[in-house]
């Protein structure tokens, strides 16, 4: 594998144990995806804000304070992920858990293009119920508060996890990979497809058209307001790549579509789409938890 191929090198070269130098290869690549995607997105949106005014979804400013937060809690969890993937390519070498094959074609190149899909679908419904578990009392306060820290993310907060929450979410890959044969580039595939969507629901801003949710082709897909919602009210919209489940399991808030409408349409406020901040009753279904916005996080 191309990964621990090269640190292989590297620690025979530089006479080095393999294990820091496969984390710091694994890590390194990890960083460079998120500095790039994130700081990229967090670019064009500062940059564009003025034409992009109408599209955003809350009035609230991006803060130092706040970036600071997220992009720390994010290298934290990068260090999290390279740790673990770098232990599960070594490990891939000499361990039956994990049914990584390096021949392309050794399933047929219709498993390989299938299993991105597949391992799409799977964490994302592995990721609804875990979401839902980290929203539960006594497990959000020691947990996923740190996610929630923000109010109105940014593109950084694409992986600003606690520790616990990186690893669990992290697990729902592994677990795909434990399960199913996968080649490390359709693995490598699901994890950027995974950080592109981590990046969009973070982007404060919506950018697909107005029709994107009256389409039956794509309005399952998630959106940057979905998730921004979430960040508002928190026990709504739990999906990562969708709002299947939420749609399934009456998880989706009854304002969603109203919200996404008045985001996108030419009409909407330089204030934002957000000005009336459109948050209804908790559904009874749902064991509430506090909101950050009452709660004074700081
Ligand atoms: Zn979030
Ligand atoms: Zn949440």
């Amino acid at each position: 594998m191309l990964q621990t191929g090269l640190a292989r090198g590297l620690a025979e070269n530089a006479g080095l144990p393999l294990f820091p130098v496969a984390f710091l290869v694994v890590g390194g690549l990890i960083l460079a995806r998120y500095l790039v995607v994130a700081g990229i997105a967090l670019g064009l949106v500062t940059l564009f804000r003025k034409p992009l005014a109408t599209r955003r979804i809350q009035a609230a400013p991006f803060t130092a304070v706040q970036l600071r937060r997220e992009f720390l809690w994010s290298l934290s969890s990068i260090g999290l992920f390279g740790l673990a993937v770098a232990g599960m390519l070594l490990l891939r070498d000499g361990g039956p858990t994990l049914k990584l094959y390096p021949d392309i074609g050794a399933f047929g190149l219709w498993w390989f293009w299938l299993s991105i899909p597949a391992g799409i679908v799977f964490h994302d419904f592995y990721f609804y119920w875990a979401h839902r578990f980290m929203h539960l009392p006594g497990v959000f306060e020691r947990v996923h508060r740190v996610h929630h820290l923000s109010t109105n993310p940014s593109p950084l907060a694409a992986f600003a996890f606690h520790p616990i929450e990186a690893l669990i979410e992290l697990g729902g890959i592994l677990l795909f990979a434990t399960l199913f044969p996968v080649h490390p580039i359709a693995l490598a595939l699901i994890g950027f497809y995974s950080l592109l969507s981590n990046v969009l629901g973070h982007l404060g801003y919506e950018l697909f058209p107005q029709g994107f949710i009256r389409s039956p082709a794509l309005n399952w897909i998630n959106t940057s307001t979905s998730h921004n919602q979430h960040h508002r009210s928190i026990n709504y919209n739990f999906g990562l790549y969708s709002l299947i489940w939420d749609r399934i399991f009456g998880t989706l808030h009854p304002n969603y579509e109203t919200l996404f409408n008045r985001v996108t349409s030419h009409h909407a406020t330089r204030e934002g789409g957000a000005l009336n901040p459109l948050e209804p009753a908790q559904p009874p279904h749902l064991t509430a938890c506090s909101s950050p916005d009452q709660t004074h996080f700081s």
